[in-house]
């Protein structure tokens, strides 16, 4: 068995150089998840999970411990009409979620209730493929020595982010903006849910809107993610880097639990921030990474953390007077704003110390009232002019005291 689960990780493995082209061109003869021959069972003391699919498809399956997860890999599948609950009504397994990891591969991913092992991770071809995985509990320290990825599941992790090469001169106004849009979640992680609307999808939309409008501006547009699939945080802010952004704007509709919060808001990046609300979110938001599975691997450097603090006195202020400028710019639109508009966030997607970024909430998925409005052309329409706007409000006072400051 093991013999064969190799081989199917070679599988993966030989066809890795896959771009996002590629894998457009194969989105017709995505593999699908078939419920009815799909479902988790309890067997003898251990966890049956059987995915049936229409073809087979290569995969592979690992532990990952804090918390302990069961991940499989699998090149891209289509889970439409499965969903979590109905493949394991006991949850015997524990919370379920899976969705596009990257373009051409899709990542299941099972918050296990009991640590367990891995002892069966098999694919049957033939008329009516399946892959099979059986689970035998183990005690949580013999779970933390078998838990791990295989140097082949680290594809997806983003390199540590350079600071110290390629310094990307501040804008002057000299040459045409660089905006790095970054359409929040993804994939395996949909972010806030609410009657049928996924913020993942919801933001997309908007930033396709804004980034044609940009475009029009005469800026240079570039997007975290272009489709419905799972980027890593820290990878947003690898790419934003690469395209020498010049401002970083990430999207965001997330949904609240308690009160009834409505409106935009701007976060810009603050360490101490301690608004409960913002801490809350910030936690969701790297807890979603860390399930999905990029946790694999620690980044932290101490030299680098003084590097980053020192670029980031020149580069928080600037980030603070775009949250500032964009919440002028979309008040004065009359477009309905959170009571307390502009925020710190302790945000990983806002960690980037050389050049300024923004996290907007457009409004709260949790509200029915924002909700109207995200799904309105004509709102987005006001909203993504009201961007604009401010967007190039901030950029000539910031090219002004660049200018100022290099005199
Ligand atoms: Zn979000």
């Amino acid at each position: 068995m093991r013999q064969i689960l190799s081989a199917l990780v070679l599988a993966c493995c030989a066809a890795l150089g896959s771009g996002p082209a590629r894998a457009q061109t194969e989105l017709s003869a995505l593999a699908r998840i078939e419920p009815a021959r799909s479902g988790v069972v309890a067997e003898g003391g251990q966890i049956a999970l059987t995915l049936g699919i229409d073809q087979a498809v290569p995969f592979r399956a690992f532990l990952l411990d804090d918390p302990p997860r069961l991940v499989v890999d699998f090149r891209e599948v289509d889970f439409t009409g499965a969903s979590p609950a109905a493949l394991d009504p006991e949850g015997l397994l524990g919370e379920i979620r899976w969705g596009r990891f990257r373009p051409g591969w899709s990542r299941m991913v099972a918050e296990l209730v009991t640590p367990a092992a891995l002892v069966e991770a098999v694919e049957r071809t033939g008329a009516t493929p399946r892959i099979t995985l059986r689970l035998d509990p183990v005690a949580a320290d013999d779970f933390a020595a078998r838990a791990g990825a295989p140097a082949s599941a680290l594809w997806d992790l983003p390199q540590p982010a350079a600071i110290d090469t390629a310094p990307h001169r501040r804008q002057d106004g000299s040459a045409p903006l660089r905006i790095v849009l970054d359409p929040g979640h993804g994939g395996i992680d949909p972010g806030a849910e609410a009657e049928g609307h996924s913020e993942a999808v919801l933001v997309m939309t908007f930033a396709r809107e804004l980034k044609e409008a940009l475009t029009r501006a005469g800026m240079e547009v570039l997007m975290t993610r272009e489709e419905d699939v799972f980027v890593p945080l820290e990878t947003r802010l690898t790419v934003a880097r690469a395209s020498g952004a010049d401002a970083l704007i990430s999207l965001h509709a997330d949904a609240l639990a308690e009160g009834q919060a409505t409106g935009a808001t701007a976060y810009h990046f603050d360490p101490a921030a301690s608004d409960d609300a913002a801490r809350k979110l910030a936690e969701r938001h790297d807890r979603a990474d860390l399930l999905a599975g990029v946790d694999l691997e620690g980044h932290d450097d101490e030299v680098a953390g003084v590097l980053m603090d020192l670029a980031r006195a020149e580069t928080q202020p600037r980030s603070l007077r775009l949250s500032q400028v964009m919440v002028g710019a979309i008040r004065e639109a009359g477009l309905k704003m959170y009571k307390h508009p502009v925020q710190g966030a302790d945000f990983s997607v806002l960690k980037a110390p050389d050049f300024p970024s923004v996290l907007l909430e457009l409004g709260f998925l949790s509200s029915e009232a924002d909700r109207k409005r995200l799904l309105d052309a004509e709102w987005r329409k006001r909203m993504v002019a009201a961007i604009a706007g401010g967007l190039e409000t901030w950029a000539q006072a910031d090219a002004a005291e660049a200018r100022l400051l290099r005199q």
